[in-house]
């Protein structure tokens, strides 16, 4: 039978050149072999296997595309390719890396002093230090960019924060959380970094989550949390800068969904291969057939996407709309393939131990999570129209 490969166009080895293709091939053994043979325990558990992060730190590949602080400098394509290879083992710990890596790290390497950049980039690099980013709150999601509630009061060399905050991944076990809040003096939204232990921040594990059971999600509470001023993030000064954040993470989302799409449909493809009813493979009946090939059409679909995404990254030619289309975009296609993945392996579909029902569960939150369908599709519009559809 031909191998079972869901990059169909040839793009891992064909477009990347020796060096990153062998990196892939590693950081896909890698997970294959240590991080596979874990999820589905933990992911029912709702807990974070914490053995993993020393060997994830290992394989160097945190912070990949930053320049200095012992970040490796790699393209947006080969960050993108790994995003998809750690999506498509486990979407929950490319979620956990995202934050690290992309929110976290890329806050401070794109808003931080250089300071603030010396200070914390190298150990986040290597994940002695593991970061957090909080901006939605309980009653501000979509609303984020104009509405945020958190506040923050300055009162000499200190600021004084006052909010809560919820969704915030990692934020329970993070050695430092960024903090998106209102400044109540000039009304602008500034980021801040709170150390773990500090006085006023209170972190509750989010409970029952039905997808991305294994990222840990927080509700923070910031009671009169003071934070010195030397921990703002000093180039951030207003909602436009926490959305130059956003722009490069929403691409590794979108790279993230094809991760996900392309585990379920390996998985499905080899499943149907194996199973038999009627005494023949399910995969030669003609209707399973035609599943399988409107799931690999909207796989390829997205990879190209996200492959030429990442290319316009890496030519400093990227803007919001370019990353919100490929969210949006991937992001929907993906809640397809997943849920006829699950449908050609009937009953076995909804088992955990197919893997298959982690997918679907897991696809509803990157259908959320950086921007809704919704707000990136308005965010295109805007772009496309020339009016804005946002209050
Ligand atoms: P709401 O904003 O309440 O939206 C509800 C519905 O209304 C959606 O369908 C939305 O599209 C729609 N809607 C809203 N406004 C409009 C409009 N103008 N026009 C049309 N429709 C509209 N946040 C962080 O800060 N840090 C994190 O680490 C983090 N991790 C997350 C992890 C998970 C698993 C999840 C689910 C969320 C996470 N989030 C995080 C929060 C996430 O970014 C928000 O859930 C998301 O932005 C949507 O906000 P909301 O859930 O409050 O939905």
């Amino acid at each position: 039978l031909p191998p079972i490969n869901g990059d169909f166009y040839h793009l891992g080895d064909t477009a990347l050149n020796e060096e990153d293709r062998a990196l892939q091939l590693k950081v896909r053994a890698f997970l294959e072999k240590e991080v596979k043979p874990l999820v589905n325990a933990y992911w029912l558990k709702a807990e974070f296997p914490f053995e993993l992060i020393p060997k994830i730190a290992e394989l160097n590949i945190c912070g990949l595309t930053y320049q200095g602080y012992g970040c490796p400098g790699k393209s947006n394509v080969m960050e993108g390719m790994l995003a998809m290879e750690m999506a498509r083992v486990d979407t929950s710990m490319s979620t956990f890396f995202g934050v690290q890596s992309g929110l976290a790290m890329g806050s401070i390497y794109l808003l931080g002093s250089e300071a603030q950049k010396q200070e914390w980039l190298p150990a986040m690099q290597k994940m002695k230090i593991i970061g957090a980013f909080g901006l939605t709150e309980p009653e501000v999601g979509s609303a984020a960019a104009g509405g945020l509630t958190t506040t923050a009061k300055r009162q000499g060399s200190k600021w004084i924060l006052n909010g809560q905050k919820k969704w915030i991944g990692n934020s329970t076990f993070s050695d430092v959380t960024i903090i998106w809040a209102r400044d109540v003096d000039d009304n602008q939204v500034k980021g801040f970094l709170i150390r773990k232990g500090n006085k006023g921040f209170a972190v509750e594990k989010m409970q029952d989550k039905m997808a991305l059971r294994i990222v840990q999600n927080g509700l923070i509470t910031l009671t009169n949390c003071e934070v010195d001023e030397e921990d703002r993030l000093q180039n951030a000064n207003s909602f436009k800068d926490t959305a130059k954040v956003l722009r490069m993470t929403r691409a590794g989302v979108a790279w993230q969904a094809v991760g996900c799409a392309r585990g379920a449909y390996e998985s499905a493809l080899a499943y149907t291969r194996t199973r038999k009813q009627f005494g023949k493979p399910i995969a030669s009946f003609q209707l399973i057939q035609n599943h399988l090939v409107e799931m690999l059409s909207n796989l390829t679909a997205m990879q190209t996407l996200c492959f030429r995404l990442s290319q316009l990254q890496d030519q400093g030619l990227l803007t919001d709309e370019h990353a919100s289309l490929a969210k949006v975009f991937c992001s929907l296609r993906t809640r397809d393939v997943v849920s006829r993945a699950r449908e050609v392996m009937g009953g076995n579909g909804i088992l955990l131990e197919y893997d298959v029902a982690r997918f679907v569960a897991d696809a509803e939150a990157i259908y959320s999570y950086e921007g809704t369908k919704e707000i990136n599709s308005l965010i295109v519009g805007r772009a496309i129209t020339g009016f804005s559809a946002f209050v």
